[in-house]
């Protein structure tokens, strides 16, 4: 029996706000422990929590930009459950009336990953194992979260990467989130079974909690499959039940029985009023919207005319996309910038943090300037090649490494003097190339190239050549 596997997605992302979701604590990462939280993070008996306006606003543009429906009347709610590094015994999240319902990510291939909600919540704390003692870290307490709920649309391992790198992408665009899946900013929860290919009823699921990594997401995906298939096909049932991955061993193991929302006695938060989203700020918001990356990366595509694959990787962080559109302002062909910045930034800026902040030792106009250089055929393709590697290196302008020799000579004339000159000097070269010998043009772009100490333009030297031979 053939099996096909059926995923949903549960994805917690940070909010990059400033402070925390009910009190003015701040959301830095790190600090000593306990060092930012107050009676409200830890629930002390009288403390009461107040709605933080920013949460609800970066929430909202997330459901926007994920084409969500907004929720203007939306209500916090208690979820109930024991545990050390939530003090008061209760999160304060969403249930009932969450605030962005429906909406979708649509997959490189076109097909739409359906969203069932989005709702605003509260981080917990993190317990701390020293040796046989436990200490609590209550700084992350009340952190504002959005949890990301998707249908069980995934039918891969591959789909549901490529999802949440999609969400990655559209969240940090919209300036919504980091979404640093190794800062924990980032991190997603796997429901995942198994049914006969065909079949259209669910099996019986497990859960694999707080996945880190787009490589442990897709390993946990491909190892609960194989251990599903094989229950399944020797007659076994799964149980429902909630998993861990354990990135070492590759494997998932049993962390408890699976919970049911009734077990966790939701109910309206009596001490937080609902949430009512004035018709005015949403459509502020909706209208503040930046331009998302799927729209830029087909308009970079189809009116800049950047081959997709280089617009892919310009899109991808906000920082280098504004980087390109700057550099390209006044140049002829943005295509050329895209080149320069795949071929060569991208060489020396590698890492995903350094490709996030992107802050490179050329600025976007010293790019801007060398491509304007290069279009106006005062340089070749080959020196400008040469010269930005050294304004890489140096972060000085093109100005500093071009000679007035490099400069000069290059004009029309001055072209056409080399061509005559090589072939004055290869008469056999011009007598295959009048035979019929297409290739001997080379040799005579090679002289050329040579004499000019490549600074010539070698597409410009072909075409004079072939005027000067044919006449
Ligand atoms: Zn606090």
């Amino acid at each position: 029996m053939t099996y096909e596997m059926v995923i949903g997605l549960e994805t917690h992302v940070e909010l990059s706000t400033k402070s925390k979701i009910f009190c003015s604590c701040t959301t830095a990462f790190g600090g000593a422990p306990n060092t930012h939280c107050c009676p409200i993070c830890t629930g002390q008996p009288g403390s009461l929590p107040v709605l933080n306006k920013s949460v609800v606003q970066y929430a909202v543009t997330a459901g926007l930009a994920l084409n969500c429906r907004i929720n203007r009347h939306s209500v916090m709610a208690r979820k109930h459950y024991v545990y050390p590094d939530l003090p008061k015994a209760y999160q304060i999240s969403q249930y009932e009336l969450p605030l962005c319902e429906g909406g979708w990510v649509e997959l490189s291939g076109g097909k739409r990953i359906n969203l069932t909600r989005i709702h605003i919540e509260e981080d917990a704390g993190k317990l701390v194992h020293q040796g046989s003692a436990v200490f609590v870290d209550y700084n992350r307490g009340g952190v504002p979260l959005i949890e990301i709920v998707s249908e069980p649309d995934f039918r891969s391992a591959e789909e549901a990467t490529e999802y949440l790198e999609k969400l990655q992408t559209i969240l940090r665009a919209v300036g919504v989130s980091d979404c640093r899946m190794q800062e924990g900013s980032m991190r997603c929860d796997v429901n995942i079974s198994l049914r006969p290919k065909g079949e259209t009823a669910f099996g019986v699921r497990a859960e694999i909690k707080n996945l880190n990594s787009f490589t442990s997401v897709a390993a946990a995906i491909e190892h609960e499959f194989k251990r599903q298939e094989e229950i399944l096909s020797s007659g076994g049932v799964v149980v429902q039940e909630t998993r861990h991955f354990d990135a070492d061993t590759g494997e998932t193991t049993n962390l408890r029985g699976k919970e049911n929302a009734d077990d966790y006695r939701y109910f309206p938060d009596p001490d937080i009023i609902p949430v009512i989203l004035p018709y005015d700020v949403l459509e502020q918001l909706e209208s503040s919207l930046p331009e998302l990356p799927d729209k830029k990366l087909a308009r970079y595509v189809s009116q800049l005319g950047v081959p997709e694959a280089d617009a892919r990787m310009l899109t991808k962080y906000r920082a280098v996309s504004d980087y390109f559109e700057k550099a390209s302002a006044g140049v002829q062909n943005p295509k050329t910038v895209a080149t320069f910045m795949v071929t060569q930034m991208f060489g020396v800026i590698q890492t995903e943090a350094e490709r996030e902040h992107w802050s490179p030792s050329v600025t976007a106009e010293q790019l801007g300037e060398l491509t304007r250089l290069l279009e106006s055929d005062k340089i070749s393709r080959n020196l400008a090649k040469r010269v930005f590697s050294q304004m890489l290196e140096t972060g000085k302008p093109a100005t500093a490494f071009i000679t007035e020799e490099d400069m000069a000579g290059f004009d029309a004339s001055a072209l056409k003097a080399l061509c005559q000159k090589a072939i004055d000097d290869n008469p056999k070269s011009v007598d295959d190339y009048k035979a019929g010998k297409e290739k001997a043009i080379k040799a005579l772009v090679g002289a050329v190239m040579r004499e000019s100490k490549g600074r010539a333009n070698a597409l410009a030297a072909e075409e004079e050549l072939k005027k000067l031979i044919i006449g």
